[in-house]
Parts: structure tokens; C-alpha cells; sequence
């Protein structure tokens, strides 16, 4: 067998626990969406409105200095010679972090940021970094970042060359940048921390609809009277919901109700007359000896169907009764061994196909109701002789395992279908519909054994195998 591997297996858990296609995941899935863009946008703006404030602030300083660069030199010049003058303005303007230096119109510096004399190498020059003439801009030039400005310098309408600012903003764009890095482990945290809240909300929220469907697998038509979905605590769309699901679940019984009303009034309004009909038909056959062979086989027809028809009849009322509640179960103990010995005699006056008893050596009493009892074994031992061939045996024996007296029926016969054994007690259910209608049945006998016998508290069951005959089991508790 080829082995999945663990991620694999993983993600087949979390897909069953979270079903792509459920609407908890399609809300919880809404809400990460939704806090994701919202405090995703929230932490953008921030960012940008943060390094806007920063870069502006640094950009006025900047500008404050170009502007007042040359009212500086013309200040000096009134005292120095030029060269001198040009020094001094600058050293006058310089701050930390800010370098400046003019060139003459040749490019050449002729005043710098920490005096000529010493000449140190700038950390930025036009070589190294873009500087826009005229102008401000911001750069990252060998990993730090400036702001960098360029402006044409002329000092009473005489020009003198180009003013250079360079102004290292790296600490506070390092400062801003890890604000940024925070503010986005801190949006993460929110997004992820909100939708497991959300999550927890909609797992919590959807619980009554999940109670809805638990209680909907559990109806049966048998109680569709007494089912109600009560809920506590659930949100009013829900409780609407459930309302009126209780009061289709009540349309939907009254309905059961008069359509069972109606299956017992017509069967008992039709039994009779066909009773009737069916004496008549026999009496006629019985005494009509100038009838000839075709209308004999038209009325023996007639009479078997009727006879059919009335069994029907009496079995859909006899399902009724069960339904309404009607029916009563006289029950008494009952000793097995006895009883099914006695009914063996009578199902062989109306059959001379041999049935074989199997008794037990001690005593077995039940409790349950002889009548009842008696019409269950009949119609087993009428089914185990139509599914079976006339020359095969009829087997029926008495048992007694775990406190429980059984009766098992065993025919030799065709057997039945292990996906259609759960299937035959079910309501005019017929396993092979050609096979059996030549069998005369009307696929409610089983349905009605077993109505029967678990109204006595006992059990039915079915064990075949195709070709090689069926064993029906009933049990029931032994009493003293
Ligand atoms: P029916 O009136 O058709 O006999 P039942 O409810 O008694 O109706 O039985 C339902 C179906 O179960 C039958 O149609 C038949 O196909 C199958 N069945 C019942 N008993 C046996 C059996 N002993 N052997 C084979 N099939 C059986």
C-alpha cells in the first residue's frame, strides 16, 4: 500500500475539520479577508503619512539652508575675502549630519563642510549620487540614505557656482523603518489573532444550525408528531428558521395522519363487500356443475385474485392499527417449545410440504402474545415454502442462548441478496418483482413480522446466502 506522505496527511485533516465549501470556512475566510485589507490599508497609510511627516521635516531644513546660504556669504564678505567668506558660511551652516560644499562654475570646490585645509572625502558626491539641479531628492547611496539637494549659487546678482547639501538621514529612516517592520508583525498579529476570533464567533454562532441538522437526521415519519426543534440562545434568523420548520414538521403530520385515516377507512370499507364477493365466487364454483373448463378457470381467477386483494386489505389494516397505536398485545408466558409445535400442526393442514422440528431438551418460556406470535411463524413458514423448491424441507427450531428464547425458520431456497436483506422489511418491499408476484405475496408480510414482534420487545433477523436458503431468527427474553 503506497503511504501518504505527512504533509499529505496533514492537509487531508485540515480540509476534514475545515470544508472548503462550508460556510464556516466561507465566513471565517470573509472576516481574515476583510481584517487583512482593512488593517493591511490602515498600516500602509501609517507608514506613508509617518515617512511624508519625517521626509518634510528634513526637506525644511535642508531648504532653510539653501535659502540662506547666500544672505550668509554676503554677511562674511563684509568682512573676509571671498574664499575666506565662502568657508566661513558654510562652517557657519553646517549641522550634524549635514555636509555642504559649493563648486565654482569649473566644478571645483572652493568651500566644504569641515574646512579646505583638511579636505575630507564626502560621504556623497555628484559622481556617487544623483543629485537633481536644481532641487531636493532623496537616495540611498552605500547603504544610507540622504537627502540631497542642488542649487545654483550667486551672491549679490554675481554668480559664484553650484551649493551642495547632503544631509544623512540614516538613523531616523532606520528608526522609521523598524517602526514600520513592528507596525507589520503587530498587523499580522491583528489579521491572525482576528480571525481565530472570528473563527471561535462563527463556530459558536452556527451551533444551533448544526442542532438543526442532527434533530432533521433523527425524524421519522412515525414521529413527525411529537418532533420539535427547541432552541436557547440562538439568533433570530435561526429561531425564525426552526420555527418554521416545526411548523412544516406539523402540516407534514397531519398529512401522515390523514393519509394513514384514509389507507384504514378504504381498506375496512372494501374488505367487507370483497369478502362477500370472494363467498360468493366460491359458493358458485362450489355448486355450479353446468359451468364449462373456461368459465370454471375465469372464476377460479377471479376468486384467488379476491383472495389476494382481501389479504391485502387486511394487512394494510393491520399496519394501520400499528400506526394509530391501536393495536393491543395480550401478552402471556408462554412456553416455546409447545407453541411451536402446535403451529408446525396447524401450517401443515394447509401445506403438505414437510416441516422438520428441531426441540429442545429443556423448557422455554417468553413473554408474548400467542395470536400475534402465531400469525409471525405462519407467514415465515408461508415465505420459507414460496422461496423454495417443493421438494426441499422446511426447518424450524427452538433455542436458547443469553437469556433469549429464539425461533429460527430455515428454508433450502433461493436465498436473498446481501444488499437487499436490510430492505425486505420494509414496506411492500419485494426483492425480485417477477419472481414474487407469481408467488401471489404483496411485499408486506415481513413489514408487518417485524412491527409484530418488536411490539412484543423482540428481534428479528435475517441470515441467507444466495442458491443456498435463508434462516429468519426471532428472539425474544426469556421469563421464569
Ligand atoms: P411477499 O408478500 O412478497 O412475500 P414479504 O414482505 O413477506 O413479501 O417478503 C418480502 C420479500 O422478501 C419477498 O418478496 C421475497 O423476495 C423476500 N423473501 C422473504 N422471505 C424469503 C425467503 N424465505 N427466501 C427468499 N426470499 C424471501
Amino acid at each position: 500500500m503506497r503511504r501518504r506522505h505527512p504533509l499529505q496527511t496533514a492537509m487531508k485533516n485540515l480540509l476534514n475539520v475545515w470544508k472548503p465549501r462550508s460556510l464556516r470556512f466561507r465566513l471565517t475566510l470573509g472576516i481574515a479577508t476583510v481584517s487583512a485589507v482593512g488593517l493591511g490599508g490602515v498600516a500602509v497609510w501609517l507608514g506613508w503619512t509617518m515617512e511624508s511627516i519625517l521626509i518634510s521635516a528634513h526637506k525644511d531644513n535642508v531648504l532653510y539652508i539653501a535659502e540662506r546660504m547666500p544672505n550668509n556669504i554676503e554677511i562674511y564678505q563684509q568682512m573676509y575675502p571671498q574664499p575666506q567668506a565662502l568657508q566661513k558660511a558654510v562652517a557657519n551652516m553646517s549641522r550634524d549630519n549635514v555636509f555642504l560644499w559649493i563648486e565654482n562654475q569649473q566644478g571645483k570646490i572652493i568651500a566644504q563642510t569641515g574646512g579646505l585645509e583638511e579636505l575630507q572625502p564626502l560621504p556623497v558626491s555628484p559622481k556617487t549620487a544623483n543629485f537633481p539641479l536644481p532641487g531636493i531628492s532623496i537616495s540611498e547611496v552605500n547603504g544610507r540614505y540622504w537627502i540631497l539637494c542642488a542649487n545654483p549659487l550667486s551672491v549679490n546678482n554675481q554668480r559664484i557656482g553650484e551649493l551642495y547639501i547632503a544631509q544623512d538621514i540614516s538613523a531616523d529612516q532606520m528608526m522609521f523603518l523598524q517602526v514600520i517592520r513592528n507596525l507589520g508583525v503587530a498587523t499580522v498579529i491583528a489579521i491572525g489573532g482576528m480571525t481565530v476570533a472570528g473563527g471561535i464567533y462563527i463556530k459558536r454562532s452556527l451551533r444551533p444550525l448544526q442542532r438543526i441538522c442532527q434533530l432533521t437526521e433523527s425524524i421519522s415519519a412515525e414521529h413527525l408528531g411529537n418532533t420539535r426543534i427547541h432552541l436557547k440562545q440562538a439568533p433570530t434568523e435561526v429561531k425564525q428558521l426552526a420555527e418554521r420548520f416545526d411548523e412544516m414538521l406539523l402540516r407534514l403530520h397531519r398529512s401522515w395522519e390523514q393519509q394513514r385515516q384514509f389507507v384504514s377507512n378504504v381498506s375496512h370499507e372494501l374488505r367487507t363487500p370483497l369478502t362477500i364477493v370472494s363467498g360468493y365466487l366460491q359458493s358458485v364454483q362450489r355448486r355450479g356443475s353446468n359451468l364449462n373448463e373456461v368459465q370454471r378457470e375465469a372464476l377460479a381467477m377471479a376468486s384467488s385474485e379476491t383472495d389476494r386483494t382481501v389479504q391485502l386489505l387486511a394487512d394494510l389494516l393491520t399496519l394501520a392499527r400499528v400506526d394509530n397505536g391501536q393495536m393491543q398485545f395480550q401478552l402471556e408466558r408462554v412456553c416455546l417449545n409447545e407453541f411451536v409445535e402446535q403451529t408446525i400442526g396447524l401450517a401443515e393442514q394447509y401445506h403438505d410440504r414437510p416441516i422438520h422440528y428441531k426441540p429442545l431438551s429443556h423448557e422455554v418460556f417468553v413473554q408474548v402474545d400467542r395470536n400475534r406470535l402465531k400469525q409471525v411463524l405462519l407467514n415465515l413458514i408461508d415465505n420459507a415454502i414460496k422461496y423454495s423448491e417443493p421438494e426441499q424441507p422446511i426447518t424450524l427450531s427452538v433455542e436458547q442462548k443469553d437469556e433469549m428464547g429464539i425461533i429460527s425458520v430455515r428454508d433450502r431456497g433461493m436465498g436473498i441478496p446481501l444488499a437487499q436483506q436490510t430492505r425486505i422489511f420494509e414496506r411492500f418491499y419485494r426483492v425480485d418483482e417477477a419472481r414474487s408476484r407469481s408467488t401471489g405475496g404483496t411485499g408486506l408480510g415481513l413489514s408487518i413480522v417485524k412491527t409484530l414482534v418488536e411490539g412484543m420487545k423482540g428481534e428479528i433477523h435475517v441470515s441467507s446466502q444466495l442458491g443456498k436458503g435463508t434462516t429468519f431468527t426471532v428472539s425474544f427474553p426469556i421469563v421464569d
